[in-house]
């Protein structure tokens, strides 16, 4: 279990204990906390771990329990963590709300004096939202951006096109009112807008990739893996072709535009 980390005047990072390809260091369990103030709001509780969702708890008084999206590794607590606290669940995806509604684009949210901005950002899943912490200028990126790499368009619920929005949009919060991001996983970034560019880049990147192993006879989505994830460890090639896939509808989509 590691301990409770500041990372801003209002966010500190509770890791949870379940790291791996896809989780890199484990969960990063957000609690926000206006300074001199009890009570907490909790970004995404993480897995069901009993250890991880006490020490949750024991954070202060927890007055609700917020979701970047449904993933299990984000989610699975929170039903457990809201027994623990009595707190609310809210998130994009009505059926993972329990005590509050789901949440809106562009709300503006006040809980125990902390204050957030809901911005939607689909791609990585259809239900993914990050959140401005105006007040510290930090962006909660879920899974939408991580603290090393990049992240898997979850397809066929993950979609590439919304993605890109999503990430052009974060670049353009980034531009004005963000200094540092604060992802699901992985250490914070301090150069939001040199990390946006980057994800933009990459996957304007595999893009041309897979366009070149198409043009070069790949036959389907694994095929294409083979070619083009070459350099990634192969443990991740099922959730590079769940991206994979993504890019292809994608490539589908823009030559039926045209
Ligand atoms: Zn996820």
């Amino acid at each position: 279990m590691g301990a409770p980390e500041r990372v801003t005047a209002r966010a500190t990072r509770l890791l949870a204990p379940n790291p791996g390809p896809m989780t890199l260091d484990g969960t990063n369990t957000w609690i926000l906390r206006e300074p001199g103030v009890d009570g907490c709001v909790v970004i995404d509780p993480g897995p069901l771990h009993e250890e991880h969702l006490a020490g949750v708890a024991a954070m202060g008084s927890v007055q609700l329990i917020v979701l970047t999206h449904g993933h299990p590794d984000h989610a699975e607590g929170a039903l457990r963590l809201r027994e623990l606290t009595g707190a609310a669940v809210t998130a994009r995806d009505e059926a993972l709300c329990v005590g509050a509604p789901a949440l809106r684009p562009d709300d503006v949210s006040q809980v125990a004096s902390v204050e957030w901005l809901t911005v939607l950002t689909p791609g990585h899943s259809s239900d993914s939202v990050c959140f401005v912490l105006g007040a510290d200028r930090a962006l909660l990126t879920g899974d939408t951006v991580l603290g090393r790499g990049t992240t898997v368009v979850a397809h066929p619920d993950g979609r590439l096109a919304d993605y890109l929005d999503s990430l052009q949009r974060l670049r353009d919060l980034a531009d004005q009112d963000i200094d540092v991001l604060l992802p699901g996983h992985g250490p914070t970034l301090s150069d939001p807008l040199g990390v946006l560019d980057y994800y933009l880049t990459h996957r304007q990147e595999r893009l041309e990739q897979v366009r070149a192993a198409l043009a070069d006879g790949a036959v389907d989505a694994k095929d294409v893996v083979r070619r083009v994830y070459a350099d990634v460890d192969q443990v991740l090639w099922p959730a590079a072709e769940r991206s994979v896939r993504a890019q292809l509808e994608y490539l589908e989509d823009v030559q039926d535009r045209s």
